[in-house]
C-alpha cells in the first residue's frame, strides 16, 4: 500500500477562502483569520456587510453534491463552471463579492503565496518519504480494515491566521484536502504531517468505521466517534507521537478534559497492539469515557485543529 501526496498552492482557493470565510457564512469560519485580515488589510465595514447576500447564497450550496467552493479547487475556470451551476441572479451576487474583495486579497497574497510556496517545497520534499510511511499506512490499514495498492491525496495549502494550523477534508473533492498553513512557524513541520495524517485518515480510510459508529451509538457528547478516533491517532494521539514525534499536550480535542485524552489514547493504542481492527467495541468504551460526567466537553465538527 502506498500513498503520494501532492502539495498544491492555488491563488483561487485562496481567493475563495478568504471571501467566503469573510461572509462568515458557516458558524465555523475562521474568526481568527477574519480579525487578523480585517485589521491588517483595513477592510471597510461596508465591504463586510456587502458579503451577506453572497453567505445566504453560500448556504444553499453547502452540501458536498452542489457545494459551490468546489469549483475553485484544482478546476482552470472557476467562473465558466459557476454561471453553470447557478441562477443569474447568483452569479452575479458572487461575482459582485470576490470583485470587491480582490484588491485586498491581492495585497494578502503577494506576501502569503510566498509563504505557502515554502511550505509546499518543505511538505514536497517530505513527501517521498511519507509514500510507504511503514510505521503509519499498515497500522491505518488494520485499524480500519482498508486496502489498496496506491492512492494519490491532494492537499491543497490555504492562508491562516498567525501561528494558526487546520484542516478539512471532503470540501475540495474527493480524496483531498485542505491545510491552513500560511502562517504556521516552519520550524514545526511534524504538528503539519501530523495533521495530514489526520485528514488522510477521513478521505481514505474512516469511511466505512463512522458507519459503523453512526450505527452502533449516537454522538458521544457532542463530537462524533469517527472524528475522536482519528483524533486519538493524529496529529497527537500515539500514532503520530511514535511515528511524527508530535507532542501529546495541546490537543484542542481533548485539552479541557486531560485524564479522558489519556483513556482515549490509551485504548486506541491497546488496539494497535493487539492489530485490532477498530470495532462496536471500540465505539461504546469511546462513549463511556467521554459521558463521565467530570469529562463534558463539547467539540467541532468536520473541523480539525491541531495547534
Ligand atoms: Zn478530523
Amino acid at each position: 500500500m502506498e500513498i503520494t501526496f501532492r502539495f498544491k498552492v492555488e491563488r483561487s482557493a485562496n481567493f475563495y477562502f478568504f471571501v467566503q470565510n469573510l461572509s462568515e457564512w458557516e458558524p465555523w469560519a475562521r474568526l481568527e483569520a477574519n480579525e487578523f485580515w480585517r485589521t491588517s488589510l483595513a477592510i471597510p465595514e461596508d465591504v463586510i456587510a456587502n458579503l451577506k447576500d453572497f453567505a445566504s447564497i453560500h448556504r444553499m450550496y453547502q452540501r458536498p453534491e452542489n457545494f459551490l467552493g468546489r469549483w475553485f479547487f484544482g478546476y482552470k475556470d472557476p467562473w465558466k463552471q459557476l454561471r453553470r451551476s447557478l441562477r443569474p441572479k447568483e452569479f452575479e451576487i458572487v461575482r459582485n463579492a470576490f470583485s470587491a474583495c480582490e484588491p485586498f486579497f491581492n495585497r494578502l497574497w503577494i506576501k502569503e503565496e510566498k509563504s505557502l510556496r515554502k511550505w509546499q517545497f518543505i511538505l514536497t520534499k517530505r513527501a517521498a518519504e511519507l509514500r510507504l510511511a511503514k510505521k503509519i499506512i499498515p497500522t491505518l490499514a488494520s485499524l480500519y480494515g482498508v486496502r489498496f495498492t496506491s492512492r494519490t491525496v491532494t492537499s491543497h495549502l490555504l492562508l491562516s491566521a498567525p501561528n494558526y494550523l487546520s484542516g478539512t477534508s471532503g470540501r475540495s473533492g474527493d480524496a483531498s484536502i485542505i491545510m491552513e498553513i500560511s502562517r504556521f512557524p516552519k520550524d514545526k513541520p511534524a504538528a503539519v504531517l501530523g495533521l495530514l495524517w489526520h485528514e488522510t485518515i477521513h478521505c481514505l480510510f474512516d469511511r466505512q468505521f463512522k458507519r459503523l459508529a453512526s450505527k452502533t451509538t449516537r454522538k458521544a457528547d457532542g463530537m462524533r466517534i469517527h472524528e475522536i478516533a482519528a483524533g486519538s491517532l493524529f496529529p497527537r494521539g500515539p500514532l503520530g507521537q511514535r511515528a511524527l514525534g508530535t507532542n501529546p499536550p495541546n490537543n484542542r480535542y481533548f485539552r479541557d478534559a486531560p485524564g479522558m485524552q489519556e483513556n482515549l489514547f490509551g485504548l486506541m493504542q491497546t488496539y494497535i497492539d493487539q492489530e485490532r481492527a477498530l470495532d462496536r467495541q471500540y465505539v461504546k468504551e469511546v462513549a463511556k469515557i467521554k459521558s463521565r460526567p467530570e469529562q463534558s466537553q463539547g467539540g467541532r465538527q468536520d473541523v480539525d485543529y491541531t495547534s
